[in-house]
């Protein structure tokens, strides 16, 4: 149902068949490259044929950055009283709060904000299990560090299950990692999931690049996330993220007090991992 990517289940037999894989990976890069209205046809249509077959409620996550912005644009023309979820991790941009509630007023958007439980905040999730992308948190294994779990997808996998929702709309794009790009190979734009979620996953803008959505913001006269521009960022997400590359740059511009507290907590991590270490 709705896969622009053809029919045929490349999960086969227990196994990824690799020649389905690689007709979808040919298809997949002819379609990223097609124009923005293309893109924006073969879009309109996935969201409408979710919301013809999908048999229950609907929602749409929302983190107000740039991607889900767009995504939230398109979906609300033809879904225009779609439930909003925004999950506040407690550690966002101050800039992503204001387009929140500037959208709200602009757009009327009905939004619910999920929120980590009290032992899953944020540094405490640090504490825990280490900041990502460090050795603390690389031991913890896995390829999702154990904050994105605690802080993003359990809240959300909870709402899904509590308010029976059947389909969610969720900003993905095969252009933000070789990660995402084989996710989306695999997956297509719209496939049902298991085991936890129990729900349609729906990635309307999967094949969009960056270039498409600020092209997008700009013939919509879309509000842009200001953390972009005033941080030299590309993406939004928890203002502590310790997860990719330039973040001490990114973090001593935008809060110098917090890059220090962090900076210091990372070597107290340090030593005592390495005075455990020596004990053991
Ligand atoms: S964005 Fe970074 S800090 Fe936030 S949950 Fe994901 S890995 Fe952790």
């Amino acid at each position: 149902m709705g896969n622009f990517l053809g029919y045929v289940n490349p999960w086969q037999k227990g196994k990824w068949d690799k020649k389905i894989l690689s007709d979808r990976a040919y298809r997949f890069n002819e379609i990223v490259k097609l124009p923005l209205a293309e893109k924006i046809r073969i879009t309109n249509d996935l969201i409408l044929i979710a919301k013809k077959n999908i048999d229950g409620p609907l929602s749409l996550a929302c983190s107000f950055g740039k991607d889900s912005v767009v995504m939230l644009h398109l979906v609300k023309k033809f879904i225009p009283d779609i439930t909003i979820v925004f999950n506040d991790t407690g550690v966002e941009y101050q800039e992503t709060m204001e387009l929140r509630d500037l959208l709200i007023d602009l757009w009327g958007l009905n939004v619910v904000e999920l929120h980590p439980k009290p032992n899953n905040q944020y540094f405490r999730l640090m504490r825990r299990y280490g900041f990502p992308g460090t050795v603390r948190a690389k031991q913890q294994g896995g390829h999702t560090p154990k904050c994105c779990f605690y802080l993003k997808e359990k809240p959300m996998i909870d709402y899904v299950k509590e308010n029976k929702i059947k389909g969610i709309f969720v900003g993905l794009m095969g252009s933000e990692s070789v990660n995402r790009r084989s996710v989306a190979i695999r997956y297509g734009s719209m496939h049902y999931t298991v085991q936890p979620w129990h729900c349609y996953k729906i990635w309307p803008i999967i094949h969009w690049t960056d270039d498409d959505i600020w092209e997008y913001h700009d013939l919509h006269d879309i509000p842009r996330n200001k953390a972009y521009e005033k941080y030299n960022i590309n993406r939004t997400g928890c203002a502590t993220c310790t997860n990719f590359l330039d973040w001490e740059i990114v973090m001593e511009k935008w809060n110098p007090k917090m890059y220090a507290r962090i900076k210091k907590m990372m070597r107290d991590f340090e030593k005592e991992d390495n005075a455990l270490e020596k004990w053991i």
